[in-house]
């Protein structure tokens, strides 16, 4: 089975049911703008293609003539999304409505392309033994252009690495690299809480400090994007001080590293990002007050983010996602500061932190890409 809609409209009806179906062909038609004969020839095409199929509706219309939704096969497609970090790779595979189906972790040994490379195709075939994958997704922290390849990702050393192109070569199968920004973003867009939202913006906090945007339905990006350019924004000038050497940075403030840097300081003991979160729910008052302060910085950024790009929700992710409903009332204050009283409040939805939420962005940029250059097995 291949992704290959006859041109761009049956291409459109058919993304269409993928991210919002099951969908009646009248609510179909309604939202891309379409006349009902229309859609309903360009539905008979796609469903004897194999690519939709009629599902029963889940309830029982009560009056008026009964209409059979249309949906996508779940089954019909398989993507693997990697994770690739200084040492390991976590993966896993989803199918075309992007459940979750099985997920994989080995540790890697060395990050030189090579070693790298041969880990991920021997992660492929193994997923390969159970799921018939129609390609690849690997999100990577760094910039990646849009021919898959690593201009640069400072965690494993590498400059104008082709991953994209070495990994199709030796696992034979469609690859897809983007910065894991950007997937996470993507996965959000497609089947998270960002969808039905044309606006809506990610941030991501963790390691470092992340930031993606979908602005009128598509995500928001430039060469410069996979850098990180939100890490160093200012967020309170009593602060500690980050790596560059800015008091009270996001990075200083925000990252899972800084935190616990400083709380184990407070608690004279080394803390792991679990011990904070233990700590802080027993209300340990050191621990509480250096929440307190991060909470305000959050608030503060997405007080900011909110006001320069409009979106309909803010969605907080990244393993430190826990920072957000911690600190208590800290995350409201910290909005306040920084916004007109007069602004209607902002929508914010906290999102998965887990790898798998990660591994899902890279499976969703590999379903992605498959759909649009159209990929045949
Ligand atoms: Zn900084």
């Amino acid at each position: 089975m291949t992704w290959q809609p006859k041109d761009e409209l049956a291409s459109e009806v058919a993304l269409e049911v993928l991210i919002h179906g099951p969908l009646g062909r009248a609510e179909l038609a309604r939202r891309l703008g379409l006349a009902p004969a229309t859609l309903t020839r360009i539905s008979a095409e796609l469903i004897s293609s194999g690519l939709l199929a009629e599902v029963p509706e889940a309830t029982q219309r009560t009056s008026g003539r009964p209409t059979v939704p249309l949906d996508v096969i779940p089954s019909s497609h398989y993507f693997f999304g990697i994770k690739l970090t200084d040492s390991a790779l976590d993966a896993t595979v989803i199918d075309l409505k992007a459940t979750p189906l099985e997920s994989y972790r080995v540790a890697l040994e060395s990050t030189t392309p090579t070693h790298v490379v041969s880990a991920i195709t021997k992660l492929t075939r193994r997923a390969q033994s159970s799921y018939r994958l129609d390609a690849v997704g690997i999100a990577v922290g760094g910039v990646v252009n849009a021919h898959g390849t690593v201009e640069s990702a400072p965690f494993l050393k590498w400059h104008n690495v082709p991953l994209a192109t070495l990994v199709t070569d030796s696992s034979h199968l469609p690859t897809f690299v983007a910065n894991d920004l950007s997937a996470y973003t993507q996965i959000q867009h497609w089947f998270g809480a960002g969808t039905g939202h044309a606006n809506f913006a990610v941030i991501t906090v963790g390691v470092g400090v992340g930031y993606g945007c979908v602005a009128n339905g598509a995500r928001l990006e430039n060469e410069d994007s996979g850098i990180g350019l939100i890490g160093h924004w200012p967020l309170d000038p009593l602060g500690p001080i980050c790596s560059q050497g800015h008091r009270g940075c996001a990075e200083a403030m925000l990252t899972t590293p800084a935190i616990c840097r400083d709380a184990s300081a407070a608690v004279g003991r080394p803390l792991g990002w679990h011990d904070v979160i233990t700590l802080a729910t027993d209300k340990h008052p050191a621990v509480t007050t250096i929440l307190a302060a991060s909470g305000r910085a959050l608030g503060r950024l997405v007080g900011m983010v909110a006001s320069l790009t409009a979106p309909e929700v803010v969605i907080i992710g990244g393993e430190g996602v826990a920072l957000a409903s911690l600190s208590g009332n800290s995350l409201a204050a910290g909005i306040a500061e920084v916004r007109d009283p007069r602004a209607s409040a902002i929508r914010i939805t906290l999102s998965n932190g887990s790898n798998e939420a990660w591994c899902r962005g890279a499976a969703a940029i590999a379903l992605q890409g498959y759909i649009a250059t159209g990929s045949t097995r």
